[in-house]
């Protein structure tokens, strides 16, 4: 789905003032976004944005979103100040605490709000890709709740790489459905969950994992993770006496959980840093390119053919990045680094050792950076974004550390 013409629905007007404003009626964020999708699609997103536009102006959708996150999903989350880790790097590190919502991720936040959305909109199934499992899981356990239909699209190479999540997504009551074109891996599953979509539009609801896709999910997948920043934003007022940490970091796989934090300091003079695998790395090679429905910056060999990502945590494997990411380090609000496979696991294993906290291996990635970046963070507050718990990455890490 990357050749077709761009869809220019509606004018391009209306843009709000900020860093992270909302897009353009089209979806844009700068040159970057906008819905890149074929014909028989375009129905189905104008349908999408009409009814998060509605939904997200509405007081009652709201606040059956926020009842929901407070008391099913466990927010809001707390911010840890690590003083045992700040000693040994000479920073003070605060940690916002997405490890400790219901399923372990930022995800739930994205999830709730699309099935919540997908029920207004009449929807009883909900269709979804995922890579290493953990959106599946997500997706299924907001299906379970809602009472939906959920077939969820896995490469075949992932379903046996990732045979704990298939089953977890099985016990939920989901359909896990092998997407065996390509690499059969997470861009197949999206191509294969975008088909199933156009076929079986009227019933069912896209639930697209991260900042990524044709407008409108970059847009209401960031608001939907928003709740993140605009805690920690409150919450670091509190800790540090009315102020904003000097730096915000967060990795970055398709950028929802950085999307999320970022949108509370972007307005901000806090810095803000996206933390990327040096094997998957789309803003450090910087190639603009369409895939998956809008413009952005991912990774492609010298014919324009997407590259396979390559990295230690299968959460951050995708060979793109969102659009707003893409505008944000074109604009310079953001920056994006590299960490390597081995900082990772050395990070992993500093945060255990010093705060008693077992990270995802995707959060280890910020944390790598802040380990990498010392002398220039020194006497400085950082607030990392730890987007999940390390759970899943134990078995994966006794391997790599035996
Ligand atoms: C899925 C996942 C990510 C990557 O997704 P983003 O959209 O970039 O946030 C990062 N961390 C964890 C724990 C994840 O599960």
């Amino acid at each position: 789905m990357s050749a077709e013409a761009p869809n220019a629905a509606t004018p391009d007007s209306g843009v709000q003032p900020g860093f992270m404003a909302d897009p353009t009626a089209g979806g844009r964020f700068g040159e970057f976004g906008g819905m890149y999708v074929p014909e028989t699609l375009v129905p189905a997103c104008q349908e999408l944005d009409r009814a998060f536009r509605s939904a997200w102006a509405d007081p009652s959708f709201r606040a059956e979103l926020t009842d929901l996150l407070t008391h099913y999903a466990g927010r809001p989350s707390p911010i840890t100040r690590c003083d045992n880790l700040s000693q040994e790097l000479g920073c003070t590190v605060l940690l916002k605490r997405e490890d400790l919502n219901h399923t372990g991720s930022h995800k739930i936040n994205n999830v709730l709000g699309q099935a919540l959305l997908a029920k207004r909109m009449g929807k009883t199934r909900l269709v979804a890709e995922t890579g290493a499992g953990q959106h599946g899981v997500a997706t299924a356990t907001a299906a379970a709740l809602f009472d939906m239909e959920c077939i969820v699209y896995m490469g075949t190479v992932d379903i046996r790489r990732q045979e704990l999540n298939v089953f977890r997504m099985k016990l939920l009551g989901s359909e896990v459905r092998a997407a065996e074109s390509g690499s059969q891996t997470l861009k197949d599953a999206v191509n294969e969950a975008m088909r199933h979509w156009v076929a079986a539009v009227e019933s069912t609801h896209y639930c697209l994992g991260s900042v990524m896709g044709p407008h409108p999910y970059p847009w209401m997948v960031r608001e939907f993770h928003r709740v993140i920043g605009d805690e920690a934003l409150q919450q670091c007022a509190g800790l540090l006496d009315g102020g904003n940490p000097d730096v915000v970091v967060a990795c970055v796989g398709g950028g929802s959980n950085a999307a999320g934090i970022f949108s509370g300091f972007a307005d901000t003079d806090a810095e803000l840093v996206g933390v990327e695998p040096a094997g998957g790395a789309a803003v450090g090679r910087a190639v603009p390119g369409i895939v998956h429905g809008s413009h952005s910056y991912l990774m492609q060999d010298e014919w324009g053919q997407v590259l396979e990502a390559q990295s230690i945590s299968a959460g951050l494997d995708y060979p793109g990045i969102g659009p707003e990411h893409a505008h944000l380090a074109a604009t310079g609000r953001a920056r994006y680094e590299p960490v390597t496979d081995a900082q990772v696991v050395e990070a992993f294993q500093l945060l255990a050792r010093t705060e008693g906290i077992i990270t995802a291996l995707e959060s280890a990635h910020a944390l790598a950076w802040i380990v990498q970046a010392q002398d220039e963070l020194e006497g400085k507050t950082v607030l990392l974004n730890l987007s999940g718990r390390g759970d899943k990455d134990v078995a994966q890490m006794m391997d790599v550390l035996a």
